[in-house]
């Protein structure tokens, strides 16, 4: 995944990221970040060359879920794994820490995809939203 220019590995599939805040009943929310009403990102394959000195692997891609096209408040959202719900409730507190982890090419190397998911799921309405914005 790829937010505000920099790559991170989350610990699950981008659509079960889940929000970190704590709900009034003291349980962490259920709700996922991508929501259907937010925009979403998309897979795109990029080299595995970053901006942080790593070095590329010659002619390798990888497939990233970049949200670099999304407004900056919603990159900030991502980062901070909160729900739309939750990102306007600054003063919830969070149960656990965020799943980001910075993605590093050795360290996670089998994470590495070449070729693009197969899109499925949750990609769907975010797919339809996409051609209704372009009519
Ligand atoms: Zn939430």
């Amino acid at each position: 995944m790829q937010l505000l220019y920099i790559r991170y590995l989350a610990n699950c599939p981008v659509d079960e990221i889940q929000c970190v805040a704590q709900t009034r009943r003291r349980h962490r929310c259920t709700a996922p970040l991508l929501a259907p009403q937010t925009p979403a990102g998309r897979w795109t394959l990029v080299p595995t060359a970053t901006t942080h000195g790593q070095l590329p692997l010659p002619g390798e891609v990888m497939a990233v879920y970049s949200l670099t096209g999304l407004p900056y408040a919603e990159q900030l959202r991502w980062r901070a794994q909160r729900c739309p719900e939750h990102a306007a409730i600054p003063t919830a507190a969070d149960v656990t820490v965020t799943d980001w982890e910075p993605f590093d090419l050795l360290l996670h190397h089998e994470h590495i995809h070449t070729r693009l998911p197969t899109l499925t799921r949750r990609q769907g309405p975010a797919r339809r939203s996409g051609k209704a914005a372009q009519l």
